[in-house]
């Protein structure tokens, strides 16, 4: 596909002779070292908050918990879009969440986090066993456990890409409809020179949505969320600054 030229656009001024966000001259702010599984867990966070984007945008029918339907989605689309990647990525947000351990309440709208990550090896793992099964191993996954993954992921997974391929982007068309809108921070920066930043502009550009889709990442507490005012997927810089501790090489 043909990328928009200036798909990357730095929101703050670089001011000569400021500070910048952590106290050094803006002019020579320095990336945040950030590991690469933290940047890789990045990715399947972009691709989660395009889970919720790609259902709201198209009206798709919502027949579940939403924050399960957007993981699903984002494992699934990672895996069609950097089928290379796909085990990095999917390991190091599992690895993220087992590090957060949350067990939410009975109403909650999400499940644990032992749960997302399993959920999403276990659909990684079935798409091609062979390939995952390494993988799957270093999980723990085997056994019984495994081989209902074999059963339901490969159905999941074919559920999906009939879903999905209805709204992917031709081969060879022009974006015009996915930016990514950056505010200069070390963050930002790390991203940008990993490569982190192309392969999320891969992701967010593989849908052909109709009206422009932002993703911001920038200083603000909390995680990420997408806002359908605007159509913009926020993730804040603390989000990446809390993967790379729990991530660190
Ligand atoms: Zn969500």
């Amino acid at each position: 596909m043909t990328r928009d030229p200036r798909p990357f656009r730095w929101l703050a001024p670089v001011l000569a002779g400021g500070l910048g966000l952590f106290g050094g001259p803006v002019s020579a702010q320095s990336a945040a070292d950030l590991p690469a599984a933290s940047t890789d867990a990045f990715l399947h966070v972009v691709a989660h908050e395009m889970g919720h984007a790609f259902l709201r945008e198209f009206d798709i029918p919502i027949l579940g918990p939403e924050e399960d339907i957007a993981d699903d989605f984002a494992t699934i689309y990672v895996y069609l879009t950097l089928p290379d990647r796909a085990e990095a990525i999917i390991s190091a947000r599992a690895r993220q969440h087992m590090a957060d351990g949350d067990r939410p309440g009975m109403f909650s709208e999400y499940r644990s986090d032992d749960q997302r990550a399993g959920r999403s090896i276990c659909l990684l793992y079935g798409q091609d066993p062979e390939r995952f099964d390494a993988m799957a191993r270093r999980f723990g996954l085997d056994g019984d456990a495994a081989g209902n993954c074999r059963d339901f992921a490969t159905e999941a997974g074919r559920s999906w890409r009939r879903i999905i391929d209805d709204y992917r982007m031709p081969a060879g068309a022009r974006v015009t409809e996915a930016g990514v809108d950056l505010e200069e921070t070390p963050i930002a920066r790390a991203l940008t020179e990993s490569g982190a930043l192309d392969e999320a502009y891969a992701l967010l550009s593989g849908i052909d949505w109709h009206s422009r889709v932002t993703l911001t990442v920038k200083p603000c507490s909390g995680s990420s969320f997408w806002s359908r005012n605007g159509r913009r997927i926020t993730i804040c810089d603390t989000y990446l600054l809390r993967f790379a501790d729990q991530l660190a090489d």
